[in-house]
């Protein structure tokens, strides 16, 4: 119904005063369920830094690119890992992913997602 998009994520988002945001910047597998979740924080990032630097367009882009890089970087990674060895482990694979997941609990699956979910990602 719908394409899957990835791609190893890439640093060149901004030309001169041209900008990319949301999935053409990163397009991400659905497994982290995060692709329109990053375009939004983009988006506020974007404004966010256009206003920081106000009459400076370039410069504004620029720091929007430096603070979403390793945020995306990280989300568009996990996304892939968690398609591949999660979602659709199989056989031996399956019986770690089991024995892995199950031997943390709820709290403590919280707290190794609190870099996603914890802040508003726009540090
Ligand atoms: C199966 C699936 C499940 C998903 N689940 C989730 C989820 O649970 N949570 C989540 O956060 N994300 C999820 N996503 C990801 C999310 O849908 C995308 O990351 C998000 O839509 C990206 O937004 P975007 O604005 O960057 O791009 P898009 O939504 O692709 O928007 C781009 C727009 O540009 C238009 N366009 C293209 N070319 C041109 C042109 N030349 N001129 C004018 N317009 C043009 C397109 O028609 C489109 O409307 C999922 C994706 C899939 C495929």
């Amino acid at each position: 119904m719908w394409v899957l998009c990835d791609r190893d994520p890439v640093d060149k988002w901004v030309d001169g005063r041209v900008a990319l945001l949301g999935d053409a910047a990163h397009p991400m597998l659905q497994y982290m369920a995060q692709g329109a979740c990053m375009a939004m924080e983009d988006a506020v990032c974007l404004a966010d830094s256009l206003s920081r630097n106000a009459g400076a367009t370039e410069a504004g882009l620029e720091s929007y690119r430096a603070r979403r890089l390793l945020r995306t970087t990280r989300v568009q990674l996990m996304s892939r890992a968690m398609g591949d060895h999660v979602y659709h482990a199989s056989g031996p694979h399956a019986a770690l992913r089991n024995s892995i997941m199950s031997a943390k609990t709820q709290a403590e699956w919280y707290a190794i997602l609190d870099w996603l979910y914890g802040g508003s990602g726009l540090d």
